[in-house]
This record gives C-alpha cells, structure tokens and sequence, in this order.
C-alpha cells in the first residue's frame, strides 16, 4: 500500500512514463470495499450490502499492438512482470501479476479482443486486510482495458469477468460480492445485492442490486474501520469447509441453495438436520444473516442508520458462533467498542483476521478508537490501523 499522500492519478501517470517510456492512455480507479452486513451468504445466493472504501487501486495503461502485456505495481519492487496474452494459461503461477493477467486472459476467453497492454498499478487498499484489495486490482484493470478496448462491457458484467479471473486464473474460489461492489457501488450509498440475480444462472437483464443511502454522519454518527492487521493462516482452508458445509446443508434440505431456505421455516430446517449439528449452525447463520440484510436495508431506507447498529452486533455473534469464522482479535474489536460506546460492530470479510467496523455516535469515535489500540497494546497484539469508512464512488475514469 502506498501513502495517501504520494497517491494520485498524476503520479501514476508519471510512474508509468517512467516505466514504460511514454505517457498513458488513460487513468482508472477502483475502489476496496467493506460488507456493511451479509457475510458468507454470497456463496449461498445470498444477499449482502457492501459499500466502497474512498480506498482505491489506480491502474494507468496503454495499448500495445504486439500481443505483450506487461504488468507493474507500485507496491512490488523490481522490473515489469511481461507476458505474451496469447500464452496466459491458468496453470501459470504469476503471483501478484496473476490478477491482471487473469483479468486479461477472462477478457480474452469471453471472446472480446484485446491485445497487449502495459500497465502500473498504485494503491491505497491495504492488501489482505479483507478489504477487496484483490477485487480493486481486477475491476481497475479491467476497467481500463474496457475502455481503451471500446469493449462495451456495463459494470454487471466486469465484476462477474473479475470474478472469474480470481477463480480460474487465480484459482481463489471467491463469490460474486467483492468485484460487484468495487465496479458497481456509488457515493453515499451501499449496495444491497441479490447475489442470486447476479450469477450467470440468474436471470438476464435483471439487475440484482439497488443503491441505498447510507449517511451516518447525517445522523451525528460514524462508520470505523479497524484493519486488525492479522491473518490467520487457516483462513483458505476454513473458507473451503464452510462452503461445502452450506452444501451439504442444502443437499440434505433438498433445496438448490440455502438463499431458498425461508426464515419462518428456519426451526423446521434444523429440526431436519438435528443429526449434524456442524452443517445446522452453518445453515442457522445464513438463513439468519440473509434476514439481517433484508432487515438492515429497511432501517436504511427509512434513513435510521442508528437502527442497524444491533444488527451489525447481531451479525458478530452469529458468525462467531454459529459459523465460526471470528478470531480474538476481531472479538476484541467489537466487545472493546461496545464497552466504548458503539452502536454496533462486526467483523467484515471473510474472517480468521482482516478487518472489523464500528457504528459510533461522532462524538465517542475516538475515544471508541483508543479504546480499541489500547485494548489491542494490552493483549499484545498489531496496532490496528483505523479510519472512517466514507461510502464511495466504483470503478471509473480519473486521468
Ligand atoms: P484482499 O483482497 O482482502 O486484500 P487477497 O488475499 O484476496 O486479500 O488479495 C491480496 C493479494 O492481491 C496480494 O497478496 C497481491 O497478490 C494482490 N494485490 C492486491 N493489490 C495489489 C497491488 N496494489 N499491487 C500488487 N499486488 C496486489
Ligand atoms: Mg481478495
């Protein structure tokens, strides 16, 4: 991550003559994100309600006529990465470049033509804090490549491209949520998304997603991030066992997707699946965590932010105990805010570490935030890195 104050398309731009020789064609943007609620329910078919981070992954890029991509970030030092498209292969074990190269390899494969690019990537998303970074990178890059391309492609269909770079190219088994809200998510809004609307399965045209505003500060409060700075090593593999649990539970409930699995018939279901105890709490979090986002969107649009602040606690436990995805220092974040005063608070993302928010009335914010360091310097934890999370514009064109 590169500092705020040495960020912006003017400089990316000059990075990347720099680099490359030449000026660029152009300057995009694309932001991180945090789940305001909805968490592991996007690979259920669920629904979730992201917002975008004022965060953002610059990409400034040319065209080339060769067939070379060629790739460079900001944050890793060294010469550009430089590969022939016509070669990009899933197998091929790239590193950092393999999102972009994903990205350009899904393009391809979906039968748009692109050619070669070059390409220098800034950011100001922290990376592997479960804000997106990832996602920013993707939807920047190609955002770029889109334009300068002439490719036509609306936001819908460059979050699901993304998506499929990460999974394929990438070969991390991601939902849907990240890429949609980094391409789609507008100021002062989030965006509640019906992820089943979204899947290629869904049906076509429809949009899946509505914009709705979300101003704490309009109601005296403010939404924190606190990036714990941790990541523990177990999340790939846990990520794994709860999908195939939510399978499982849907298999045995004989239902396609545990998005079909309604609220009022919750008892039922685990009366059903009294004999797995495991799968029955998986299954219990989702249900209850897709009714939490129908119940967030409704206190949101009737404009009482402060309303959703049980929600978010809420949504903690749930995923604490239910689906087991916390970690003590995300526990920590969330019962040292409430202590402090907060609203609410949950983990975001999906777990084992990475970042939590905090709802909190303007004036206990920074205390609320001492608290939290204080709290993390006496278990001996990282510091935690903390800031307000602004609703903020989606991908776009900056320079
Ligand atoms: P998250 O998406 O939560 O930040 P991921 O593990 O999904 O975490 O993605 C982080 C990875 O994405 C990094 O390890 C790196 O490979 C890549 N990445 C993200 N942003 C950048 C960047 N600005 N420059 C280079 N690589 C990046
Ligand atoms: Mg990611």
């Amino acid at each position: 991550m590169t500092a705020t104050a040495a960020h912006g398309p003017q400089r990316t731009a000059a990075a990347f003559r720099e680099l490359f020789g030449a000026a660029p064609e152009g300057v995009w943007a694309a932001p991180g994100r945090i789940n305001l609620i909805g968490e592991h329910t996007d690979y259920n078919d669920g629904f979730v309600m992201p917002l975008a981070l004022p965060h953002t992954t610059l990409a400034a890029a040319a065209r080339r006529a060769d067939g070379v991509l060629r790739l460079h970030s900001g944050d890793v030092p060294g010469d550009p990465v430089e590969l022939p498209v016509a070669a990009l292969d899933p197998a091929d074990r790239l590193g950092w470049a393999g999102y972009p190269a994903g990205v350009v390899w899904a393009l391809r494969e979906a039968g748009l033509p692109v050619a070669g690019a070059d390409l220098h990537i800034d950011s100001t998303v922290p990376t592997g804090a479960g804000l997106s970074s990832s996602a920013a990178l993707e939807v920047a890059t190609a955002t770029a490549l889109n334009e300068l391309y002439g490719l036509g492609l609306d936001a819908r269909r460059v979050a699901r491209l993304c998506q499929r770079a990460e999974n394929r190219f990438v070969g991390v088994p991601c939902g849907i949520m990240d890429q949609t809200a980094s391409a789609c998510c507008t100021a002062g809004h989030a965006l509640f998304l019906d992820t089943r609307a979204l899947s290629p399965r869904g049906p076509e045209g429809g949009d899946g997603g509505r914009q709705v505003p979300f101003d704490p500060a309009a109601r005296g409060l403010r939404l924190l991030v606190v990036d714990t700075r941790v990541r523990h090593e177990l999340a790939d593999g846990a990520y794994a066992q709860r999908r195939a649990a939510c399978e499982a539970g849907a298999r045995a409930l004989g239902v396609r997707a545990l998005r079909d699995v309604p609220f009022v018939q919750l008892k039922s279901a685990l009366a059903r699946l009294a004999g797995e105890p495991v799968v029955a709490r998986r299954v219990r979090h989702v249900v209850t965590e897709n009714r939490r986002v129908e119940e967030a969107v409704a206190r949101l649009a009737a404009g009482a932010v402060e309303e959703i602040g049980p929600i978010l606690t809420a949504g903690h436990a749930s995923c604490r105990d239910d689906f087991e995805v916390s970690c003590p220092e995300l526990d920590l974040v969330v019962e040292t805010a409430l202590d402090a005063g907060a609203l609410g608070a949950r983990m975001t993302g999906a777990g084992f570490g990475g970042s939590a928010i905090v709802l909190v009335p303007e004036g206990r914010a920074d205390a609320a935030a001492e608290a939290v360091r204080e709290a993390f310097a006496a278990a001996g934890h990282h510091r935690p890195r903390i800031f307000p999370a602004l609703p903020s514009a989606g991908a776009r064109r900056v320079a």
